[in-house]
Protein backbone atom coordinates (compact mmCIF):
# COMPACT_ATOMS: atom_id res chain seq x y z
CA UNK A 1 0.00 0.00 0.00
CA UNK A 2 2.51 2.49 0.77
CA UNK A 3 6.82 2.73 -0.42
CA UNK A 4 7.19 4.86 2.45
CA UNK A 5 6.25 6.29 5.35
CA UNK A 6 5.41 9.47 6.25
CA UNK A 7 8.44 10.46 7.97
CA UNK A 8 10.80 8.99 5.99
CA UNK A 9 10.89 11.06 2.29
CA UNK A 10 13.91 13.69 2.10
CA UNK A 11 15.48 15.59 -0.38
CA UNK A 12 17.31 12.89 -1.97
CA UNK A 13 14.09 11.27 -2.73
CA UNK A 14 13.49 14.17 -4.78
CA UNK A 15 12.08 12.70 -8.12
CA UNK A 16 10.81 9.56 -6.89
CA UNK A 17 7.66 7.80 -7.86
CA UNK A 18 6.46 7.16 -4.42
CA UNK A 19 3.04 5.84 -2.35
CA UNK A 20 2.33 7.36 0.79
CA UNK A 21 -0.60 6.28 3.16
CA UNK A 22 -1.90 7.72 6.67
CA UNK A 23 -4.37 10.23 8.30
CA UNK A 24 -5.68 13.60 6.75
CA UNK A 25 -4.09 15.64 9.38
CA UNK A 26 -4.22 19.29 8.48
CA UNK A 27 -5.87 20.57 4.69
CA UNK A 28 -4.85 24.44 3.83
CA UNK A 29 -7.00 25.66 0.66
CA UNK A 30 -5.10 28.07 -1.67
CA UNK A 31 -7.34 28.08 -4.79
CA UNK A 32 -5.60 26.58 -7.38
CA UNK A 33 -3.21 24.40 -4.56
CA UNK A 34 -4.31 22.54 -1.98
CA UNK A 35 -1.96 21.64 1.00
CA UNK A 36 -2.80 18.23 2.56
CA UNK A 37 -0.28 17.08 5.90
CA UNK A 38 -0.39 13.31 5.67
CA UNK A 39 0.49 11.60 9.07
CA UNK A 40 1.39 8.65 10.77
CA UNK A 41 3.00 7.10 13.20
CA UNK A 42 6.49 8.13 11.99
CA UNK A 43 5.92 11.50 10.96
CA UNK A 44 4.01 14.35 8.67
CA UNK A 45 4.79 14.76 5.28
CA UNK A 46 3.49 17.79 2.55
CA UNK A 47 0.96 16.55 -0.27
CA UNK A 48 0.50 19.33 -2.80
CA UNK A 49 -2.43 19.24 -4.94
CA UNK A 50 -2.23 21.26 -8.21
CA UNK A 51 -4.68 22.52 -10.69
CA UNK A 52 -3.74 20.89 -13.56
CA UNK A 53 -6.04 18.35 -12.46
CA UNK A 54 -9.23 20.01 -11.34
CA UNK A 55 -11.14 16.75 -10.29
CA UNK A 56 -7.93 15.69 -8.18
CA UNK A 57 -7.86 19.27 -6.45
CA UNK A 58 -11.46 19.85 -6.32
CA UNK A 59 -11.37 16.02 -4.30
CA UNK A 60 -8.56 17.10 -1.94
CA UNK A 61 -10.82 20.43 -0.98
CA UNK A 62 -13.08 18.20 0.03
CA UNK A 63 -11.08 16.51 2.21
CA UNK A 64 -12.20 16.12 6.42
CA UNK A 65 -9.29 15.82 9.23
CA UNK A 66 -8.50 12.46 9.95
CA UNK A 67 -9.38 10.66 7.10
CA UNK A 68 -7.73 7.60 6.03
CA UNK A 69 -5.87 8.38 2.76
CA UNK A 70 -3.20 6.67 -0.20
CA UNK A 71 -1.68 9.11 -2.74
CA UNK A 72 0.84 8.39 -5.15
CA UNK A 73 3.14 11.05 -6.67
CA UNK A 74 6.33 12.43 -6.76
CA UNK A 75 9.12 14.03 -4.03
CA UNK A 76 9.74 16.84 -5.33
CA UNK A 77 12.10 19.63 -3.53
CA UNK A 78 10.59 22.61 -1.47
CA UNK A 79 12.35 25.86 -2.53
CA UNK A 80 14.17 27.54 0.68
CA UNK A 81 11.59 29.96 1.52
CA UNK A 82 8.84 27.25 1.43
CA UNK A 83 11.09 24.57 3.33
CA UNK A 84 9.93 23.89 6.86
CA UNK A 85 12.98 22.78 9.15
CA UNK A 86 11.16 21.99 12.08
CA UNK A 87 10.09 18.62 10.43
CA UNK A 88 12.59 16.08 9.27
CA UNK A 89 10.36 15.60 6.25
CA UNK A 90 10.08 19.68 5.83
CA UNK A 91 12.40 19.85 2.68
CA UNK A 92 10.15 18.01 0.42
CA UNK A 93 6.85 17.38 -0.81
CA UNK A 94 4.91 14.63 -2.25
CA UNK A 95 3.11 16.04 -5.87
CA UNK A 96 -0.07 14.17 -5.42
CA UNK A 97 -0.98 12.27 -8.80
CA UNK A 98 -3.68 9.54 -7.53
CA UNK A 99 -5.47 10.30 -4.14
CA UNK A 100 -7.73 7.10 -2.69
CA UNK A 101 -9.98 7.80 0.47
CA UNK A 102 -9.35 4.31 2.24
CA UNK A 103 -11.85 5.52 4.75
CA UNK A 104 -13.46 8.32 5.73
CA UNK A 105 -13.54 9.85 9.59
CA UNK A 106 -16.91 11.21 11.29
CA UNK A 107 -16.18 14.92 13.02
CA UNK A 108 -14.38 14.73 15.63
CA UNK A 109 -14.52 15.54 19.44
CA UNK A 110 -11.48 17.09 19.53
CA UNK A 111 -8.78 18.46 17.50
CA UNK A 112 -5.81 16.20 16.70
CA UNK A 113 -3.08 18.61 17.96
CA UNK A 114 -0.79 18.92 20.65
CA UNK A 115 -1.09 22.57 21.66
CA UNK A 116 -4.65 21.90 23.80
CA UNK A 117 -5.15 18.63 25.91
CA UNK A 118 -9.03 18.21 26.03
CA UNK A 119 -10.61 17.32 29.28
CA UNK A 120 -9.46 13.70 30.94
CA UNK A 121 -12.55 11.98 30.86
CA UNK A 122 -12.70 13.10 27.07
CA UNK A 123 -9.27 11.69 26.72
CA UNK A 124 -9.66 8.37 27.88
CA UNK A 125 -13.18 7.67 26.22
CA UNK A 126 -11.78 8.40 22.61
CA UNK A 127 -8.34 7.16 23.78
CA UNK A 128 -7.84 5.80 20.55
CA UNK A 129 -8.00 9.60 19.00
CA UNK A 130 -5.99 11.37 21.61
CA UNK A 131 -3.22 8.40 21.09
CA UNK A 132 -2.64 9.54 17.65
CA UNK A 133 -1.60 12.85 19.34
CA UNK A 134 2.22 12.86 19.03
CA UNK A 135 3.19 13.54 22.54
CA UNK A 136 0.97 10.96 23.88
CA UNK A 137 2.14 8.11 21.47
CA UNK A 138 5.66 9.33 22.03
CA UNK A 139 4.82 8.46 25.63
CA UNK A 140 3.94 4.84 24.69
CA UNK A 141 6.86 4.79 22.37
CA UNK A 142 9.26 5.35 25.17
CA UNK A 143 7.50 3.09 27.85
CA UNK A 144 8.47 0.58 24.56
CA UNK A 145 12.07 1.91 24.92
CA UNK A 146 12.19 1.67 28.34
CA UNK A 147 11.02 -1.74 28.59
CA UNK A 148 13.12 -3.19 25.48
CA UNK A 149 16.34 -2.06 27.40
CA UNK A 150 15.51 -4.12 30.53
CA UNK A 151 14.96 -6.90 28.70
CA UNK A 152 18.34 -6.07 27.03
CA UNK A 153 20.23 -5.88 30.09
CA UNK A 154 18.77 -9.00 31.78
CA UNK A 155 19.40 -10.84 29.10
CA UNK A 156 22.64 -9.95 28.81
CA UNK A 157 23.26 -11.21 32.85
CA UNK A 158 21.83 -14.52 32.41
CA UNK A 159 17.72 -13.87 33.38
CA UNK A 160 15.64 -16.21 32.46
CA UNK A 161 12.16 -14.30 31.37
CA UNK A 162 9.56 -16.55 33.55
CA UNK A 163 5.66 -16.57 33.27
CA UNK A 164 4.13 -16.73 36.61
CA UNK A 165 0.19 -17.41 36.01
CA UNK A 166 -2.54 -14.65 37.09
CA UNK A 167 -4.79 -16.83 37.83
CA UNK A 168 -3.43 -17.89 41.33
CA UNK A 169 -3.79 -17.39 45.04
CA UNK A 170 -3.71 -14.69 47.02
CA UNK A 171 0.05 -13.23 48.26
CA UNK A 172 0.24 -10.80 51.49
CA UNK A 173 1.24 -7.30 49.74
CA UNK A 174 -0.58 -5.81 52.06
CA UNK A 175 -3.51 -4.76 49.66
CA UNK A 176 -6.79 -5.95 49.06
CA UNK A 177 -6.82 -8.90 46.08
CA UNK A 178 -9.19 -8.56 43.28
CA UNK A 179 -10.83 -11.83 43.21
CA UNK A 180 -12.17 -14.16 39.99
CA UNK A 181 -14.93 -17.10 41.01
CA UNK A 182 -14.34 -20.44 39.91
CA UNK A 183 -16.97 -22.05 37.77
CA UNK A 184 -15.61 -25.84 38.22
CA UNK A 185 -14.99 -25.18 42.20
CA UNK A 186 -17.78 -23.33 42.82
CA UNK A 187 -17.69 -21.19 45.60
CA UNK A 188 -13.69 -21.22 45.44
CA UNK A 189 -11.64 -18.16 44.05
CA UNK A 190 -8.51 -17.09 42.14
CA UNK A 191 -6.87 -14.25 43.39
CA UNK A 192 -5.30 -12.03 40.59
CA UNK A 193 -1.32 -11.49 41.99
CA UNK A 194 -0.45 -8.41 44.00
CA UNK A 195 2.75 -9.64 42.60
CA UNK A 196 4.28 -13.15 41.36
CA UNK A 197 6.50 -13.20 45.10
CA UNK A 198 5.45 -16.37 46.33
CA UNK A 199 6.12 -17.76 42.83
CA UNK A 200 9.65 -16.08 42.38
CA UNK A 201 10.81 -17.14 45.01
CA UNK A 202 9.68 -20.87 44.74
CA UNK A 203 11.64 -20.43 41.31
CA UNK A 204 15.01 -20.13 42.96
CA UNK A 205 14.18 -23.11 45.23
CA UNK A 206 13.85 -25.00 41.53
CA UNK A 207 17.40 -23.71 41.06
CA UNK A 208 16.57 -21.05 38.02
CA UNK A 209 19.23 -18.67 39.68
CA UNK A 210 18.09 -15.53 38.32
CA UNK A 211 14.19 -14.77 37.03
CA UNK A 212 12.83 -11.67 36.13
CA UNK A 213 9.55 -11.33 34.17
CA UNK A 214 7.52 -7.71 32.83
CA UNK A 215 4.65 -8.88 34.91
CA UNK A 216 1.02 -7.13 35.75
CA UNK A 217 0.09 -6.91 39.15
CA UNK A 218 -3.50 -5.85 40.71
CA UNK A 219 -4.23 -3.97 43.82
CA UNK A 220 -7.17 -3.39 45.19
CA UNK A 221 -7.09 -0.14 46.64
CA UNK A 222 -8.01 3.62 46.64
CA UNK A 223 -6.30 5.47 43.48
CA UNK A 224 -3.97 8.27 43.47
CA UNK A 225 -2.50 9.90 40.60
CA UNK A 226 0.49 7.43 40.72
CA UNK A 227 -1.45 4.60 41.35
CA UNK A 228 -4.08 1.95 38.67
CA UNK A 229 -5.68 -0.73 39.84
CA UNK A 230 -3.25 -2.81 37.62
CA UNK A 231 0.03 -1.97 37.39
CA UNK A 232 3.17 -3.15 35.72
CA UNK A 233 6.30 -4.32 37.44
CA UNK A 234 9.61 -5.37 36.80
CA UNK A 235 10.07 -8.56 39.13
CA UNK A 236 13.00 -10.06 39.60
CA UNK A 237 14.93 -12.79 42.10
CA UNK A 238 18.70 -13.93 42.25
CA UNK A 239 19.80 -16.62 44.35
CA UNK A 240 23.38 -17.00 45.98
CA UNK A 241 23.23 -13.06 46.54
CA UNK A 242 23.12 -10.67 49.13
CA UNK A 243 21.93 -7.29 49.44
CA UNK A 244 24.58 -5.72 47.72
CA UNK A 245 23.97 -8.35 44.90
CA UNK A 246 20.59 -7.08 44.06
CA UNK A 247 21.66 -3.53 44.72
CA UNK A 248 24.59 -3.52 42.09
CA UNK A 249 22.62 -5.53 39.94
CA UNK A 250 19.34 -2.99 39.46
CA UNK A 251 21.92 0.03 39.54
CA UNK A 252 23.91 -1.85 36.10
CA UNK A 253 20.49 -1.95 34.70
CA UNK A 254 19.37 1.61 35.38
CA UNK A 255 22.64 3.12 34.30
CA UNK A 256 22.18 0.75 30.66
CA UNK A 257 18.44 2.21 30.65
CA UNK A 258 19.24 5.64 31.15
CA UNK A 259 21.72 6.21 28.56
CA UNK A 260 20.11 3.74 26.15
CA UNK A 261 16.62 5.85 26.29
CA UNK A 262 17.60 9.27 26.95
CA UNK A 263 21.05 9.17 26.71
CA UNK A 264 21.91 10.36 30.16
CA UNK A 265 25.29 8.99 32.49
CA UNK A 266 23.90 8.54 36.02
CA UNK A 267 26.90 7.65 38.14
CA UNK A 268 26.70 4.56 40.12
CA UNK A 269 26.76 3.14 42.70
CA UNK A 270 23.64 5.14 44.10
CA UNK A 271 23.52 7.12 47.69
CA UNK A 272 22.69 4.99 50.09
CA UNK A 273 20.52 6.37 52.81
CA UNK A 274 19.31 4.42 56.36
CA UNK A 275 15.65 4.64 56.61
CA UNK A 276 16.02 6.35 59.97
CA UNK A 277 18.70 8.93 58.00
CA UNK A 278 15.75 9.67 55.45
CA UNK A 279 13.03 10.09 58.02
CA UNK A 280 14.73 12.70 60.19
CA UNK A 281 16.45 15.01 56.94
CA UNK A 282 13.93 14.73 54.97
CA UNK A 283 10.72 13.61 57.27
CA UNK A 284 9.47 10.43 54.33
CA UNK A 285 11.32 7.37 53.03
CA UNK A 286 11.06 8.76 49.49
CA UNK A 287 12.97 12.25 49.70
CA UNK A 288 13.29 13.82 46.25
CA UNK A 289 17.54 14.35 46.90
CA UNK A 290 17.31 17.15 43.67
CA UNK A 291 17.24 20.00 46.54
CA UNK A 292 18.53 20.57 50.15
CA UNK A 293 15.72 21.91 52.37
CA UNK A 294 16.36 19.26 54.34
CA UNK A 295 14.56 19.23 57.83
CA UNK A 296 16.90 20.62 60.67
CA UNK A 297 16.25 19.38 64.31
CA UNK A 298 15.63 22.39 66.76
CA UNK A 299 14.52 20.52 69.29
CA UNK A 300 17.28 21.19 71.79
CA UNK A 301 16.99 24.25 71.82
CA UNK A 302 13.10 24.51 72.13
CA UNK A 303 13.65 22.66 75.22
CA UNK A 304 15.68 25.50 76.48
CA UNK A 305 13.42 28.09 74.99
CA UNK A 306 10.97 30.30 76.70
CA UNK A 307 7.97 29.16 74.83
CA UNK A 308 5.60 26.85 76.33
CA UNK A 309 3.95 25.20 72.87
CA UNK A 310 7.42 23.79 72.11
CA UNK A 311 8.21 22.36 75.46
CA UNK A 312 4.93 20.94 76.12
CA UNK A 313 5.61 19.17 72.82
CA UNK A 314 9.24 17.89 73.52
CA UNK A 315 7.99 16.57 77.00
CA UNK A 316 5.02 14.25 75.42
CA UNK A 317 7.94 12.92 73.07
CA UNK A 318 7.16 14.78 69.83
CA UNK A 319 9.92 16.79 67.68
CA UNK A 320 10.67 20.01 67.08
CA UNK A 321 11.94 20.44 63.20
CA UNK A 322 12.36 23.26 61.08
CA UNK A 323 13.28 24.06 57.46
CA UNK A 324 15.10 27.10 56.47
CA UNK A 325 14.35 28.91 53.21
CA UNK A 326 17.50 30.47 51.70
CA UNK A 327 16.26 33.85 50.97
CA UNK A 328 12.66 32.96 51.77
CA UNK A 329 12.11 36.43 53.96
CA UNK A 330 11.25 38.16 50.97
CA UNK A 331 7.98 36.11 51.15
CA UNK A 332 5.17 38.12 52.47
CA UNK A 333 2.80 37.91 55.67
CA UNK A 334 0.06 36.20 53.36
CA UNK A 335 2.30 34.05 51.67
CA UNK A 336 3.66 32.66 54.90
CA UNK A 337 0.16 31.82 56.05
CA UNK A 338 -0.71 30.13 52.93
CA UNK A 339 2.38 27.75 54.04
CA UNK A 340 0.94 27.29 57.40
CA UNK A 341 -2.83 26.74 56.10
CA UNK A 342 -0.56 24.10 53.61
CA UNK A 343 1.07 22.39 56.34
CA UNK A 344 -2.35 22.01 58.48
CA UNK A 345 -3.75 20.26 55.88
CA UNK A 346 -1.46 17.49 56.35
CA UNK A 347 -2.44 17.49 60.26
CA UNK A 348 -0.37 19.87 61.73
CA UNK A 349 -1.09 22.13 64.42
CA UNK A 350 0.46 25.51 63.43
CA UNK A 351 3.78 26.78 61.53
CA UNK A 352 5.77 28.59 63.97
CA UNK A 353 7.98 30.98 61.67
CA UNK A 354 10.62 33.09 61.66
CA UNK A 355 12.46 35.72 59.45
CA UNK A 356 16.42 37.05 59.63
CA UNK A 357 16.04 40.93 58.91
CA UNK A 358 18.92 42.93 59.86
CA UNK A 359 20.01 40.64 62.02
CA UNK A 360 17.05 40.37 63.87
CA UNK A 361 14.82 37.61 64.19
CA UNK A 362 11.33 38.81 63.09
CA UNK A 363 7.96 36.54 62.81
CA UNK A 364 5.30 34.56 64.80
CA UNK A 365 7.66 33.29 67.98
CA UNK A 366 10.48 35.48 67.36
CA UNK A 367 9.31 37.17 70.92
CA UNK A 368 10.85 33.70 72.57
CA UNK A 369 13.62 34.33 70.63
CA UNK A 370 15.38 37.20 71.58
CA UNK A 371 19.00 37.85 72.57
CA UNK A 372 21.09 34.56 73.38
CA UNK A 373 18.12 32.45 72.11
CA UNK A 374 18.01 33.63 69.12
CA UNK A 375 21.69 33.53 68.27
CA UNK A 376 21.80 30.09 69.21
CA UNK A 377 18.05 29.41 66.65
CA UNK A 378 19.96 31.08 64.06
CA UNK A 379 23.36 29.25 64.08
CA UNK A 380 21.36 25.58 64.55
CA UNK A 381 19.30 26.40 61.32
CA UNK A 382 22.41 28.39 59.30
CA UNK A 383 20.04 31.09 58.85
CA UNK A 384 21.19 33.68 57.43
CA UNK A 385 19.79 37.78 56.42
CA UNK A 386 17.32 37.08 54.60
CA UNK A 387 16.10 33.39 55.26
CA UNK A 388 12.80 32.32 56.69
CA UNK A 389 12.35 29.05 59.00
CA UNK A 390 9.53 27.72 59.22
CA UNK A 391 9.22 25.39 62.49
CA UNK A 392 7.15 22.25 63.22
CA UNK A 393 6.64 21.14 66.44
CA UNK A 394 3.80 18.23 67.32
CA UNK A 395 3.98 13.99 67.03
CA UNK A 396 6.98 12.80 65.00
CA UNK A 397 5.00 11.11 62.56
CA UNK A 398 2.69 14.79 62.23
CA UNK A 399 5.69 17.03 61.74
CA UNK A 400 7.55 14.72 59.31
CA UNK A 401 4.37 14.60 57.24
CA UNK A 402 3.68 18.45 57.34
CA UNK A 403 7.30 19.16 56.61
CA UNK A 404 7.82 16.57 53.94
CA UNK A 405 5.27 18.31 51.47
CA UNK A 406 6.21 21.34 52.26
CA UNK A 407 9.71 20.81 51.63
CA UNK A 408 7.88 19.56 48.16
CA UNK A 409 6.17 22.78 47.82
CA UNK A 410 8.66 25.22 48.65
CA UNK A 411 10.93 23.12 46.35
CA UNK A 412 8.27 23.79 43.27
CA UNK A 413 7.91 27.38 44.29
CA UNK A 414 11.59 28.16 44.46
CA UNK A 415 12.25 26.61 41.65
CA UNK A 416 14.52 24.20 42.93
CA UNK A 417 12.98 20.31 41.38
CA UNK A 418 14.60 20.64 38.12
CA UNK A 419 12.84 18.41 35.32
CA UNK A 420 15.36 16.60 33.45
CA UNK A 421 17.67 16.14 36.65
CA UNK A 422 17.49 12.24 38.30
CA UNK A 423 18.32 11.71 41.31
CA UNK A 424 18.51 8.08 42.49
CA UNK A 425 19.38 6.94 45.66
CA UNK A 426 18.51 3.85 47.74
CA UNK A 427 16.47 3.67 51.14
CA UNK A 428 18.33 1.00 53.24
CA UNK A 429 17.44 -0.61 56.64
CA UNK A 430 13.67 -0.65 56.99
CA UNK A 431 11.97 -1.69 59.80
CA UNK A 432 10.94 -5.08 59.71
CA UNK A 433 7.55 -4.72 61.25
CA UNK A 434 5.40 -1.75 61.59
CA UNK A 435 2.39 -1.11 64.15
CA UNK A 436 -0.98 -1.24 62.69
CA UNK A 437 -3.14 0.81 65.04
CA UNK A 438 -6.10 -0.33 63.25
CA UNK A 439 -5.87 -3.67 64.19
CA UNK A 440 -3.66 -3.84 66.70
CA UNK A 441 -0.56 -5.72 65.71
CA UNK A 442 2.87 -5.70 64.03
CA UNK A 443 2.48 -6.06 60.32
CA UNK A 444 5.51 -6.53 57.84
CA UNK A 445 6.72 -3.16 56.44
CA UNK A 446 7.48 -5.02 53.33
CA UNK A 447 6.12 -8.08 53.04
CA UNK A 448 6.62 -11.18 55.77
CA UNK A 449 9.02 -13.06 53.27
CA UNK A 450 11.76 -10.41 54.45
CA UNK A 451 14.85 -10.95 56.21
CA UNK A 452 15.97 -9.38 59.54
CA UNK A 453 19.26 -7.99 60.11
CA UNK A 454 21.05 -11.08 61.80
CA UNK A 455 22.52 -8.66 64.67
CA UNK A 456 18.61 -7.68 65.22
CA UNK A 457 17.01 -10.80 65.35
CA UNK A 458 17.22 -11.44 69.15
CA UNK A 459 14.99 -8.33 69.47
CA UNK A 460 12.36 -10.21 67.59
CA UNK A 461 9.54 -11.04 70.20
CA UNK A 462 11.18 -8.22 72.94
CA UNK A 463 10.82 -5.59 70.72
CA UNK A 464 10.08 -5.82 67.43
CA UNK A 465 10.15 -2.11 66.35
CA UNK A 466 13.56 -2.25 66.14
CA UNK A 467 13.85 -4.91 64.33
CA UNK A 468 15.38 -3.39 61.14
CA UNK A 469 15.03 -5.41 57.86
CA UNK A 470 17.12 -6.05 55.32
CA UNK A 471 14.94 -4.38 52.88
CA UNK A 472 15.87 -1.68 50.22
CA UNK A 473 13.47 0.55 48.12
CA UNK A 474 14.86 2.41 44.63
CA UNK A 475 14.14 5.87 44.94
CA UNK A 476 13.89 8.64 42.15
CA UNK A 477 13.34 12.39 42.65
CA UNK A 478 10.58 12.05 45.74
CA UNK A 479 8.56 8.59 43.92
CA UNK A 480 9.45 5.55 45.29
CA UNK A 481 10.55 3.53 42.12
CA UNK A 482 10.13 0.10 43.91
CA UNK A 483 11.87 -2.11 46.40
CA UNK A 484 12.67 -5.89 47.80
CA UNK A 485 14.31 -7.76 50.22
CA UNK A 486 16.41 -10.47 51.09
CA UNK A 487 14.46 -13.51 51.78
CA UNK A 488 13.77 -15.40 54.74
CA UNK A 489 15.25 -19.01 53.14
CA UNK A 490 14.98 -21.33 55.96
CA UNK A 491 11.41 -22.80 57.20
CA UNK A 492 11.63 -22.44 60.93
CA UNK A 493 12.88 -18.81 60.47
CA UNK A 494 9.44 -18.22 58.16
CA UNK A 495 7.29 -19.51 60.41
CA UNK A 496 8.90 -17.54 63.22
CA UNK A 497 7.86 -14.56 61.40
CA UNK A 498 4.70 -15.39 60.66
CA UNK A 499 4.31 -15.90 64.40
CA UNK A 500 5.28 -12.63 65.20
CA UNK A 501 2.81 -11.27 62.32
CA UNK A 502 0.15 -13.59 64.49
CA UNK A 503 -0.90 -16.39 61.86
CA UNK A 504 -2.12 -18.97 64.14
CA UNK A 505 -0.20 -22.17 63.38
CA UNK A 506 -3.30 -23.70 61.45
CA UNK A 507 -3.96 -20.36 59.49
CA UNK A 508 -0.58 -20.98 58.39
CA UNK A 509 -0.49 -24.47 57.64
CA UNK A 510 -3.60 -23.53 55.51
CA UNK A 511 -2.57 -20.58 53.84
CA UNK A 512 1.63 -21.01 53.09
CA UNK A 513 1.95 -24.90 54.02
CA UNK A 514 3.01 -25.15 50.71
CA UNK A 515 5.52 -22.87 50.71
CA UNK A 516 6.84 -23.58 54.33
CA UNK A 517 7.27 -27.08 52.40
CA UNK A 518 8.73 -26.07 49.34
CA UNK A 519 11.67 -24.31 52.01
CA UNK A 520 12.18 -27.86 52.91
CA UNK A 521 13.46 -28.52 50.01
CA UNK A 522 17.10 -27.26 50.01
CA UNK A 523 15.99 -23.04 49.31
CA UNK A 524 19.15 -21.15 48.66
CA UNK A 525 19.51 -18.07 49.58
CA UNK A 526 17.53 -15.18 47.39
CA UNK A 527 16.73 -11.85 47.44
CA UNK A 528 14.74 -9.88 44.73
CA UNK A 529 13.28 -6.44 43.95
CA UNK A 530 10.47 -4.95 41.86
CA UNK A 531 10.67 -2.10 40.27
CA UNK A 532 7.26 0.05 38.92
CA UNK A 533 7.22 0.18 35.41
CA UNK A 534 4.68 2.72 35.40
CA UNK A 535 6.03 5.00 37.37
CA UNK A 536 9.81 4.56 35.75
CA UNK A 537 8.59 5.21 32.52
CA UNK A 538 6.04 8.24 34.01
CA UNK A 539 9.31 9.82 35.28
CA UNK A 540 11.78 9.55 32.56
CA UNK A 541 8.68 10.90 30.23
CA UNK A 542 8.53 13.89 32.20
CA UNK A 543 5.03 13.75 33.23
CA UNK A 544 3.37 13.61 36.75
CA UNK A 545 0.19 11.26 35.93
CA UNK A 546 0.80 7.25 35.04
CA UNK A 547 -2.02 7.65 33.08
CA UNK A 548 0.04 9.33 30.52
CA UNK A 549 1.86 6.14 29.91
CA UNK A 550 -0.41 3.40 30.10
CA UNK A 551 -2.37 3.02 26.53
CA UNK A 552 -5.74 2.23 28.31
CA UNK A 553 -5.70 3.40 31.70
CA UNK A 554 -8.42 3.12 34.20
CA UNK A 555 -10.09 6.61 36.13
CA UNK A 556 -9.59 6.93 39.88
CA UNK A 557 -12.61 4.76 40.39
CA UNK A 558 -10.85 1.94 38.55
CA UNK A 559 -13.17 2.04 35.44
CA UNK A 560 -12.50 2.31 31.38
CA UNK A 561 -14.10 4.87 29.85
CA UNK A 562 -13.32 3.55 26.33
CA UNK A 563 -14.78 0.01 27.02
CA UNK A 564 -17.30 0.74 29.89
CA UNK A 565 -15.21 -2.17 32.46
CA UNK A 566 -16.34 -2.90 35.29
CA UNK A 567 -19.77 -3.96 33.93
CA UNK A 568 -22.97 -5.95 35.23
CA UNK A 569 -22.94 -9.62 33.26
CA UNK A 570 -26.06 -11.91 32.28
CA UNK A 571 -27.81 -13.33 35.58
CA UNK A 572 -27.01 -16.70 33.59
CA UNK A 573 -23.41 -16.47 34.03
CA UNK A 574 -23.55 -15.52 37.93
CA UNK A 575 -25.66 -18.13 38.86
CA UNK A 576 -23.41 -20.64 36.61
CA UNK A 577 -20.80 -19.11 39.34
CA UNK A 578 -23.05 -19.18 42.38
CA UNK A 579 -22.97 -16.16 42.51
CA UNK A 580 -25.53 -13.96 43.83
CA UNK A 581 -25.81 -9.90 44.23
CA UNK A 582 -27.40 -8.29 47.24
CA UNK A 583 -29.60 -6.15 46.98
CA UNK A 584 -27.70 -2.48 47.95
CA UNK A 585 -29.72 -2.49 51.37
CA UNK A 586 -27.94 -6.12 52.42
CA UNK A 587 -24.52 -5.37 50.90
CA UNK A 588 -21.49 -4.00 52.73
CA UNK A 589 -21.24 -0.38 52.18
CA UNK A 590 -17.94 0.26 50.31
CA UNK A 591 -14.94 0.25 52.41
N1 LIG B 1 6.89 -8.34 45.66
C1 LIG B 1 7.41 -7.09 46.12
C2 LIG B 1 6.50 -5.94 45.71
O1 LIG B 1 5.69 -6.09 44.82
C3 LIG B 1 8.76 -6.79 45.57
C4 LIG B 1 9.81 -7.72 46.04
O2 LIG B 1 9.97 -7.90 47.25
O3 LIG B 1 10.54 -8.24 45.19
O4 LIG B 1 6.59 -4.87 46.26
Amino acid sequence: MRTHTCGELRPEHAGARVALAGWVDRVRDHGNLVFVDLRDRYGRTQIVFHNDDEALLASARALKSETVLRVEGEVGLRSPQNANPKIPTGGIEVVARVALVLNPSRPLPFEITDDVDPATEVRLRYRYLDLRREKVRNRIALRHRIVAAMRKYLWSQDFLEIETPYLTRSTPEGARDYLVPSRISRGSFYALPQSPQILKQILMVSGMDRYFQIVRCFRDEDLRADRQPEFTQLDLEMSFVDQEGVLRLVEGLVRSLMKEVLEIEVEVPFRRLPYREAMERYGCDKPDLRYGLELIDLGEIASRSEFRVFREVLAKGGVVKGIRVPGGGKRSRKQVEELEAYAKEFGAGGLAWLKVEGGELKGSVAKFFAGPAGEDLKRAAGAGEGDLLLVVADQRKIAFAALDKLRQRLAGEEGLARSGRFEFAWVVDFPLFERSEEEMRWVSCHHPFTSARPEDLDRIHSDPGSVRARAYDLVLNGYELGGGSVRIHRRADQEEVFRGLGLSEETMREQFGFFLDCLDYGAPPHAGIALGVDRVAMLLAGVDNIREVIAFPKTARASCLLTGAPAGVEARLLSDLGIRILPETEARPAP
